[in-house]
């Protein structure tokens, strides 16, 4: 035991003089490496990062933010340069530090600054203030070509509507050469325009909705924007045929808000008097349906699907024109007033609606005060709606064929009796259906244009010689003077 002990003894102390001197060697390999590693870590952290949807065009008055990040530290300089034929510009400019995430507004004149049309290269100069044993050379952080195009596009009308009238229709057809979007606008509505025609021709057709209530002088123009922002504006010429819209009373029956008002607000708390539930449907519900109409007018066909003139359907009589103001009467007192944006077909009870052109189904189900309604797309934003339906036989983008049976009239949404009420739309706008059921009118003002544009005609020159039944387009015109 003790020999042992001592033997231990013996040996215990090389061994503590060896691991003395290990922890000696990484005492001074940590004091060596760990500042090395440590200044090493310093150097890797990362530059400022940069982040821009980089304009690929810049136009005379360019505007884009670079967003600057400092991985470390804050960002302490950034500079935004356009660099043309070797000569670098700066055009934006932060020199304060100003925290981790910077935004560098960016915004000048490019003719002001002398640079000229062509190519050019957008740098992105910056720095943090984080402190690395190497500085590191200065070099741009992001570095990108860009072109520099102060050309608006070119914008030529081809032809438009001569003819124009509030609650009516023209078609315009141009040609906008180097344009990414192009707008055609009635005041501050916007329609949408088409490629028509053939490719080479790059021809584009739009209709335009004029409201009801147009006023004289509201410019219908073009505006044609490449993707510099060069923007080039023509106005539509056209002379403006006034023309009267009717008024007419309805008189609100206890019935028919007893009748109406719990089917179309169902929700109506108990203490809402029976008006005060009308007034919320005439009015709230209205203007949902509305949107709605814009809304499925967007979604239409980049051709036109229709042929020749709209038909009325058979046998039937407008007893109520389009935008007609109605002033609503409740116990003999005036309680409200809407207009009504379509005419009012009045037949036999249930009687068979036939679509008014070829088209496709956009909508068919209840849309408030319209009831169980059908809109059929037809193509360039025409659309026509058939509301307060019994029946509906289609669904949303079947295909039909002028005068194909889509339903059964009825009285539904907010009718007094059993009716068709039928409206033409443009992008979701109400017009009057009396031009759209005329084949002199769709001739003169839609194929005409297009003919002087040098384009083809919708339907073809046969649109012209359409077997349309004339009387209930005559019977109608007198109604709506
Ligand atoms: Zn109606």
């Amino acid at each position: 035991m003790s020999s042992q002990r001592r033997g231990i003894i013996r040996v215990v102390p090389p061994r503590s003089r060896f691991k003395a001197g290990l922890l000696a060697v990484v005492l001074l390999i940590l004091a060596i490496v760990a500042p090395i590693s440590y200044l090493g870590w310093r150097q890797t952290v990362p530059d400022v990062r940069a982040s821009l949807a980089a304009p690929r065009f810049l136009g005379h008055t360019p505007a884009f933010t670079v967003t600057l990040h400092a991985s470390r530290g804050s960002v302490a300089r950034a500079e935004v340069r356009v660099v043309q034929s070797g000569r670098p510009l700066t055009v934006a400019k932060s020199d304060t530090p100003r925290g981790s995430r910077v935004e560098l507004p960016v915004t000048f004149q490019t003719a002001a600054l002398g640079l000229r049309e062509g190519p050019a290269t957008l740098e992105v100069w910056a720095r943090d203030d984080f402190w690395r044993p190497f500085r590191r050379g200065e070099r741009p952080i992001v570095s990108a070509p860009v072109t520099i195009d102060l050309t608006p596009p070119k914008l030529d009308i081809l032809a438009a509507t001569r003819y124009v009238s509030p609650g009516g229709v023209q078609l315009v057809a141009f040609r906008a050469s180097d344009a990414q979007r192009t707008d055609v606008t009635v005041g501050p509505r916007a329609f949408p325009s088409f490629a028509y025609g053939p490719p080479d021709k790059g021809a584009r057709v739009a209709l335009v909705a004029l409201p009801y209530d147009y006023a004289a002088g509201t410019p219908i123009a073009i505006t044609a924007r490449d993707e510099a922002g060069n923007v080039a504006t023509r106005g539509v010429a056209g002379e403006l045929k006034p023309r009267a819209f009717p008024r007419d009373t309805i008189k609100l029956s206890e019935a028919f808000l007893q009748m109406k008002v719990p089917e179309l607000l169902p929700q109506r708390p108990p203490s809402q008097s029976l008006l005060d539930g009308f007034l919320v449907i005439n009015r709230e519900q209205r203007k949902q349906a509305e949107a709605t109409k814009r809304e499925i007018g967007a979604r239409t066909a980049e051709t036109p699907l229709w042929q020749g003139a709209f038909t009325q359907p058979r046998n039937t009589k407008v007893f109520s024109n389009f935008a007609e103001t109605r002033t609503y009467v409740y116990d003999g007192r005036a309680v409200d007033t809407q207009v009504h944006y379509g005419y009012d077909l009045a037949s036999t009870k249930q009687s068979p609606v036939p679509a008014a052109n070829a088209g496709v189904v956009a909508f068919a189900g209840p849309l408030t005060i319209y009831g169980n309604a059908v809109i059929l797309d037809h193509g360039l934003g025409l659309q026509t709606l058939y509301a307060h339906l019994s029946s509906i036989e289609v669904k949303v983008g079947d295909r039909v064929t002028k005068g194909q049976e889509m339903g059964r009239t009825g009285a539904t949404g907010l009718a007094i009796g059993d009716h068709l009420h039928f409206e033409v739309l443009v992008s979701g706008v109400s017009v009057t259906p009396l031009e759209w059921w005329d084949a002199k009118w769709i001739r003169d003002r839609v194929n005409r244009p297009l003919k002087e544009a040098g384009l083809p005609e919708i339907g073809g020159v046969g649109a012209v010689a359409d077997d349309e039944p004339a009387r209930p387009v005559r019977a109608a015109r007198r109604r709506a003077r």
